[in-house]
């Protein structure tokens, strides 16, 4: 098919067979609407040229739930024409209009937090209790970026030569591909949707394969809520390189803003570069966690569990690699494995579970390779260490210490819920071993001196450092990684300036 052709129009595309969708099961009726699963374009649900599905699988039991419909290139190319035709209008909606809606979806989010967290649950693995937490973070930005949408305001200087004025103004960037991975389903999306809307941009987001239907659901609600059509269109895709090359070679998308993996990162960063399109990318993370003699103990395991073990490992900003001080660190160690051994594993959706399945087996089979690639190398096994029979895609919670430091583990992402843990004797020498990685997202220091915390922290190669604790995400700050792990901050005042573009406008007084 032509590009002609596919820009007829959205309305226009094969829509026959759309009308499909997804109840949450045990949610009938509590829902107010069942989940679309074809694409949306133009404000329509629509079935899509190839007509094909994608199947969505339980990683709790490797069962289908559904399937979703796999859009095309012509899909791709359907959605900038929805883009664009909303595209005017959208950036002349007044800031508090585009505020408002915001709110509304925040509200909604808050309000359906039960059956988005379940959903998340079935079609992610990851326990419910992390899920819920991830629907109430994701509707957070809704609210942030409610606020930040009426405050995008400009600049007016003074010339230094005297005279004449310097007046900057923000304008929206265009239209924006929006790329998510599996592991934060609703809080990836939202993320970028919300500093896109509240910046007035419209946008395209194609979410990853493996959790379509979060997105899915994310869609209705922004419809409801009073997003026109056009502003969010989502293309679920079996061919993510072809579809998003095709996105990014239409001279009238402006903006990528992109969360995966550096290797994906690198290559999107290419197709980017030959329209040289404003980039953002959340890249991969390695991140240490560092534990001083000084360090309140039981503070450190709490922190401990909340970096290493929230969505089960399955997090950019999880701890990877513990180096923990000589005199603390066999108490470390044995509590460590205490709590991580004490954990529940089990499918996402059953509420006792608290560390859930992996996405697929390729990620089993990841983590076995760098665990026993660590032991063969040297290191102690400490706790869990063997992948569970399935049904499922089940690592159980792992502790290994005494690592030789040609351990993979050390240098990649292993992504699931196994702490590599090291001993050293002299700071120098941590801060060193933490900074020896490619990646540089987020690092976790635990002391009990402030001062040395705070110096360490500056010293330490990574976009975010956690002191005395183990989370750093948070709306209103800047997020984002140094090095390989990114370009760009998302949340926070510069999460929305990402799209924008500084307009200066030389006045003559
Ligand atoms: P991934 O890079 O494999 O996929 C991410 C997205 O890119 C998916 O939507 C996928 O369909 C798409 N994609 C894959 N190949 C593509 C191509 N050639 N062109 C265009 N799109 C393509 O990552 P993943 O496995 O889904 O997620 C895990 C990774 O994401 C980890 O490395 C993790 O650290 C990273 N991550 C980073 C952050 C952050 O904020 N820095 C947050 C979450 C996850």
């Amino acid at each position: 098919m032509s590009n002609d052709t596919a820009r007829a129009g959205a309305k226009d595309i094969g829509q026959s067979d759309a009308g499909q969708s997804y109840t949450v099961p045990g949610f009938a009726g509590a829902v107010g609407f069942d989940i679309p699963t074809d694409l949306l374009i133009g404000g329509d649900w629509v079935a899509g040229w190839g007509g094909g599905r994608i199947a969505v699988l339980d990683p709790s039991t490797g069962a289908e739930l559904t399937s979703v419909a796999d859009g095309t290139v012509a899909d791709g190319l359907a959605a900038i024409d929805a883009a664009e035709a909303a595209a005017r209008d959208w950036a002349a909606t007044p800031p508090r209009q585009r505020a408002v809606i915001l709110q509304r979806c925040y509200q909604s989010m808050v309000d359906q937090a039960d059956w988005l967290a379940r959903l998340i649950a079935l079609e992610n693995g990851k326990a419910l209790s992390d899920a819920r937490s991830e629907v109430l973070y994701a509707a957070e930005f809704f609210r942030w970026y409610a606020e930040e949408a009426v405050r995008i305001n400009g600049e007016l200087a003074i010339a230094p030569a005297g005279g004449n004025r310097i007046l900057v103004q923000y304008q929206p960037i265009g239209i924006a591909l929006l790329i998510t991975p599996w592991n934060f389903p609703a809080a990836m999306a939202t993320r970028k949707i919300a500093p896109a809307l509240a910046a007035g941009c419209t946008c395209i987001l194609k979410p990853a394969e493996e959790t379509p239907l979060t997105a899915l659901a994310i869609g209705e609600i922004l419809l409801r809520a009073g997003v026109p059509g056009g502003v969010v269109n989502i293309v679920n895709t079996s061919d993510p390189a072809g579809v998003c090359k095709a996105i990014l070679h239409d001279p009238r998308v402006r903006k990528l803003s992109f969360t995966g993996s550096t290797e994906v990162g690198r290559i999107l960063l290419r197709e980017a570069a030959d329209s040289v399109i404003s980039s953002s990318m959340e890249l991969g993370g390695n991140a240490p966690f560092l534990v001083l003699d000084d360090a309140d103990v039981d503070a450190a395991i709490e922190g401990a569990m909340v970096a290493k073990m929230r969505n089960a490992g399955e997090a950019c900003t999880a701890a990877n690699r513990f180096y923990v001080q000589a005199g603390i660190h066999d108490r470390f160690v044995t509590r460590l494995v205490e709590r991580m051994g004490s954990l529940k594993l089990g499918p996402g959706s059953e509420a006792a579970t608290q560390c859930g399945a992996m996405i697929n087996p390729a990620a089993i089979e990841k983590i076995a390779a760098l665990v026993d690639d660590a032991l063969a190398k040297g290191a102690t096994l400490r706790l869990g260490g063997k992948a569970a029979d399935g049904p499922g895609y089940f690592y159980p919670p792992t502790v290994i210490d005494g690592l030789s430091r040609d351990a993979r583990i050390l240098r990649e992402e292993v992504f699931g819920p196994v702490a590599a843990v090291m001993r050293f004797d002299d700071v120098e020498e941590a801060v060193a071993m933490a900074n020896d990685t490619e990646y540089g997202l987020s690092a976790y220091v635990y002391t009990g001196d402030m001062k040395r915390g705070l110096q360490l922290a500056e010293r330490l190669e990574y976009g975010m450092v956690a002191l005395n604790r183990g989370l750093v995400s948070d709306p209103a700050a800047p997020f984002g990684g140094v090095k390989q792990s990114g370009l760009g901050r998302e949340g926070s005042h510069h999460g929305l300036i990402e799209f924008t573009e500084a307009k200066y406008i030389a006045v003559d007084w």
